[in-house]
C-alpha cells in the first residue's frame, strides 16, 4: 500500500518551512520529482493552483496529487533522502485570500439569489466564478459585492475541521462533497459551510476587499471574474494611477473625467465629420483640375500617400463631372491600388483590362463595368501597369 503524503498544511496554512523524507523518486514530463512523507507544499487542484517553493533550494516546477500522494516536481535533482522545504509565502496568502472570497462569495449568491455554484477558477490575475443565474444586472453584482465585504468586515473566524462521511448528513453543506471517506470541512462562522482541501486564512478580515470585476452569460450560468486581498488593492493603486494621469491631463477632478472624456468624444466625431466634408470639397476642386488639364478623354495620373477612399471619390468625381476614361494609380506605404473606371455613357467595360493589369502588380481586384479595383504589391510595376492598361483602352476609344 502507498503511503500517504500528511498534509501539513491542512493543520496550519501559515507555516512555510518543513522538514521531511522522501519517500520515492520518480520523473514527471521529463522532470526529477520527489513523494515525501509530509508537506506544506499545496497541490494543484479544486480550482486552486500549486504552491510555489524549493526543496533543499532547489526550485519547485509543480505540484499535484495522485493517490493521495503529493508529487514534487523539480527543476533538478535533489539527492538527498531529507529535505527542507520551503513554500512562497506571497503566493500561498494571496491564494489563502482568493480562495476564502470565493467561499463567501458563493454563499452570498446562494442567500441573495438562490444561485448555485458551479465552477470555480483561481487563475494568475483574477478569479472566476461561475454561478447559477441566467443574467446578473449591476445592482445584483453590487449587493453581493456588498454582503461579501459585510461579512470581511465582521472579521469572522474561518475553522477547519473533519468530518466521517457518515456524519456527513449533519453538516448543513453549501454542495455535497466529490470526496468520499473523511470529509474536510470549511467553516465561515454562522455563514458557510463547504468540503474544501484549499488553504484559507483564520479570519475573514485577512481577506480584504472582495471585488467583482465583469461578468458574462456562459451557457446557461453567469461566469464573474473578482480579486481579493492584495490583487483588490493593486488593482485599485494601478486604476486610481491612471485616472490621476487621466485627470491631470484633462485638467479636471478625477469625478469629472468621464464625463469629459464623453464629451471629447463627441466633439471628435463632429469635427470628423467636418474633416470629410471639407475634403470632399477640396476632391472636387481636384477633379476639376485633372479635367481641365486632361487631353483627351484619357486621364493617367499616379499618386502617392493618398488614401484609398480619397482616390475612390477623385475617381468617381471625375468620371461623372465629364466623359472620361480614368486610369489612376496610388502607392500607399507597401502596397499599391489601381483604379480603372470610365464615365458610363462611354459604354466600356472596365473589368476587361484586370488581366492586364494584375499580373504586373501582382494584385487581385475586380467591380462593377464603370470601376474596378486593383490591390497588389509590386509597386515597381505601377508605370508599365498603367501604361498596357493606357495601350490597351486607347485601342476601344
Ligand atoms: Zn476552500
Amino acid at each position: 500500500m502507498v503511503e500517504k503524503t500528511k498534509r501539513l498544511y491542512f493543520d496550519d496554512p501559515y507555516r512555510v518551512e518543513f522538514e521531511a523524507d522522501v519517500i520515492q523518486n520518480l520523473t514527471h514530463d521529463g522532470n526529477p520529482a520527489v513523494v515525501l512523507d509530509k508537506t506544506c507544499f499545496y497541490p494543484e487542484g479544486g480550482g486552486q493552483p500549486a504552491d510555489k517553493g524549493t526543496l533543499d533550494r532547489v526550485p519547485v516546477v509543480h505540484v499535484l496529487e495522485k493517490d493521495n500522494q503529493i508529487i514534487h516536481v523539480l527543476e533538478k535533482d535533489v539527492s538527498s533522502d531529507a529535505v527542507k522545504g520551503e513554500i512562497d509565502w506571497s503566493t500561498r496568502f494571496d491564494h489563502m485570500q482568493q480562495h476564502a472570497g470565493q467561499h463567501i462569495l458563493s454563499q452570498c449568491f446562494v442567500q441573495l439569489f438562490d444561485a448555485a455554484t458551479r465552477s470555480f477558477h483561481l487563475g494568475d490575475e483574477t478569479s472566476t466564478l461561475e454561478v447559477d443565474m441566467r443574467n446578473m444586472s449591476e445592482e445584483e453584482a453590487e449587493r453581493a459585492e456588498r454582503l461579501a465585504n459585510d461579512l470581511v468586515f465582521q472579521n469572522k473566524e474561518i475553522k477547519t475541521s473533519f468530518c466521517r462521511e457518515e456524519e456527513i448528513s449533519n453538516v448543513q453543506l453549501r454542495r455535497p462533497p466529490k470526496k468520499k471517506g473523511d470529509i474536510r470541512i470549511v467553516e465561515v462562522s454562522d455563514f458557510d459551510h463547504t468540503a474544501c482541501g484549499g488553504t484559507h486564512p483564520r479570519s475573514t478580515g485577512e481577506i480584504g476587499t472582495i471585488k467583482i470585476l465583469r461578468w458574462e452569460r456562459i451557457r446557461d450560468n453567469v461566469r464573474l471574474e473578482f480579486i481579493c486581498g492584495i490583487r483588490a488593492l493593486q488593482d485599485y493603486a494601478r486604476k486610481h494611477r491612471d485616472l490621476r494621469t487621466l485627470s491631470n491631463s484633462l485638467t479636471v477632478d478625477d469625478k469629472e473625467v468621464l464625463a469629459t472624456f464623453e464629451k471629447f468624444t463627441a466633439d471628435l466625431k463632429m469635427q470628423k465629420r467636418k474633416n470629410r466634408k471639407l475634403q470632399e470639397k477640396i476632391i472636387q476642386y481636384e477633379a476639376v483640375e485633372i479635367m481641365q488639364k486632361a487631353e483627351g478623354k484619357l486621364i493617367k495620373r499616379i499618386f502617392t500617400d493618398r488614401s484609398q477612399e480619397e482616390i475612390r471619390l477623385l475617381t468617381l468625381l471625375t468620371i461623372r463631372k465629364g466623359e472620361f476614361v480614368v486610369l489612376f494609380g496610388l502607392k500607399n506605404g507597401e502596397r499599391v491600388h489601381v483604379f480603372l473606371a470610365c464615365s458610363e455613357s462611354l459604354g466600356l467595360d472596365m473589368r476587361e483590362i484586370v488581366p492586364v493589369v494584375s499580373p504586373l502588380i501582382e494584385g487581385k481586384g475586380g467591380g462593377r463595368p464603370s470601376l474596378v479595383e486593383i490591390s497588389g504589391k509590386k509597386k515597381e510595376n505601377l508605370e508599365q501597369a498603367l501604361q498596357e492598361a493606357y495601350q490597351h483602352i486607347s485601342q476601344k476609344l
